[in-house]
């Protein structure tokens, strides 16, 4: 199971009720920060999740409504939150412009008060873990080495309990072994292939989160069948040609690649002020009705299948 946590869902500018981009995926342990937009720290503390394990950071673009808030994180981190070390992970150009925001306005010369790795990623897989796996593919917007990101859980064959039951297989290593695919010897003597104690295999859970984007054709394939969409919808359809001009979507161009690819849940992000939300929700759902228009600390979890939208995490 995934989880995703918006922290701050409006384009460009915040607007009283909606920070800048940022949101956490969770995954087990694991914390991945995507996008970290002016603001997002005061975010984080009014969704009361701490900033425990936050040190993991994913850009999915340079500009400055994703990642201003960076700065105040690191001066945050480098004065009282028990944080050792902050991995920041994007394409080139966002990490040369994060570098000098970090070394040139925050640090200026003083030596960084906690290990700063910023990690240029290429497409691809980049974090990969016994469960789950995070892949970056490149997406189209104004600037080179902008990417989204695929969480995906790796496929599994279930274990059979009733059918180990059934062979009176003794709960301890061996489980464990055919669990983990291998042949195993009983204590009395009889060999058990993986095989009679598996299922089918099945796909994992996959989240796809993509910042701003221009254009949609090429995302097809890696949306597919996505449990969850996160793609920003920063325009309507009446102004589709400042859409293109910006290199953003309309609220339609996400829903139809939601209905190409066969997602099972679409969740608009990156919304203007400029529109009501309920008329961003309306020309979606037109097309594609398992839409939801996400609000600052909106929380879902995610698993296959199925994407269920729950109380924000208190701490
Ligand atoms: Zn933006
Ligand atoms: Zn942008």
């Amino acid at each position: 199971m995934f989880e995703i946590l918006f922290l701050g869902t409006s384009a460009s500018a915040p607007s009283v009720h909606r920070g800048l981009s940022s949101q956490v995926v969770m995954h087990d342990e694991y914390r991945f920060l995507i996008d970290c937009g002016e603001g997002t720290q005061r975010q984080i503390l009014q969704a009361g999740i701490g900033f425990k394990r936050l040190n993991r950071i994913l850009i999915t673009h340079g500009h400055l409504d994703h990642i201003l808030g960076l700065a105040g994180l690191l001066s945050t981190f480098s004065r009282w939150e028990a944080i050792e070390e902050l991995e920041i992970f994007s394409g080139r150009w966002a990490l040369e412009r994060i570098h000098d925001l970090l070394y040139g306005v925050v640090l200026r010369g003083a030596r960084p008060p906690i290990a700063i790795h910023l990690r240029e990623i290429q497409p691809g897989v980049f974090f990969d873990k016994p469960d789950f796996k995070v892949t970056a593919f490149p997406v189209q917007h104004r600037g080179p080495d902008c990417y989204g990101y695929l969480f995906e859980e790796h496929a599994r064959r279930p274990f059979l309990v009733e059918q180990a039951d059934r062979l009176a297989i003794p709960p301890g290593p061996w489980r464990r072994d055919l669990v983990n695919g291998q042949e195993v010897t009983l204590p009395d003597g009889r060999r058990i292939h993986p095989d009679q104690v598996l299922d089918s295999e099945r796909q994992g859970t996959r989240l796809v989160h993509v910042g701003d984007v221009g254009r949609t054709s090429d995302l097809v394939d890696i949306c597919h069948q996505a449990d969850v969409l996160v793609i920003e919808a920063t325009y309507l359809q009446d102004e589709a040609d400042m859409a293109r001009d910006f290199a953003h979507l309309t609220a339609r161009q996400a829903a139809e690649l939601a209905l190409q690819a066969g997602v099972k849940q679409l969740i608009l992000t990156h919304i203007s002020r400029r529109y009501r939300e309920r008329d961003v929700l309306a020309e979606a759902q037109a097309i594609f009705p398992a839409t939801h228009v996400a609000r600052d600390f909106d929380h879902f979890q995610v698993r296959r299948g199925e994407c269920i939208k729950v109380d924000t995490l208190k701490e």
